[in-house]
């Protein structure tokens, strides 16, 4: 029999409403969230999104940055683009100046409409950089990590 744990974290598991639950969020404002990019679930071939238990703690820090933190949905999305994927995938700097990540300002990594050869076949849904909420959203402590400082 499966249990919760048999799972793995960034498995498509929830529906919009059963994510809407978890994470007290209307489904309005997650459906926002995937506009704007900052959550990117699992789509379905009947195109119907499916949330892992990673999207349902992004989402929870997203309502953190808006309530709390005063932000909102661009400046989240600028604060992400800090993130320093680059070091975290290890790109070199060849690669990196191939990738649009790289160079923007204005959204998270996996937005990027030109991604280098180190992310270009790579799931965003799965990768590093996408599934620590609680790191990212503290970019700073986590550029503290990078640098070892
Ligand atoms: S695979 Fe996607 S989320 Fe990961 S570093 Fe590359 S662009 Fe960002």
């Amino acid at each position: 029999m499966n249990n919760n744990n048999s799972f793995k974290i960034t498995d498509p598991l929830y529906t919009l409403a059963v994510a809407s639950k978890l994470s007290e969020t209307p489904a309005h404002s997650i459906r926002q969230y995937i506009d704007k990019g900052l959550i990117i679930p699992f789509k379905t071939a009947k195109k119907r999104h499916l949330f892992s238990r990673i999207d349902v703690l992004k989402i929870k820090s997203i309502k953190k940055y808006l309530k709390d933190q005063g932000l909102n949905i661009a400046g989240i999305n600028a604060l992400l683009s800090v993130v320093p994927c680059w070091a975290i995938k290890s790109c070199d700097l060849d690669q990196r100046y191939q990738c649009d990540a790289y160079h923007s300002i204005m959204e998270p990594c996996w937005m990027a409409s030109k991604k280098g050869p180190v992310c270009q076949n790579e799931d965003c849904r799965i990768c590093d950089v996408y599934i620590f909420p609680e790191k990212y959203s503290n970019p700073k402590g986590c550029i503290k990590e990078m640098t070892n400082s």
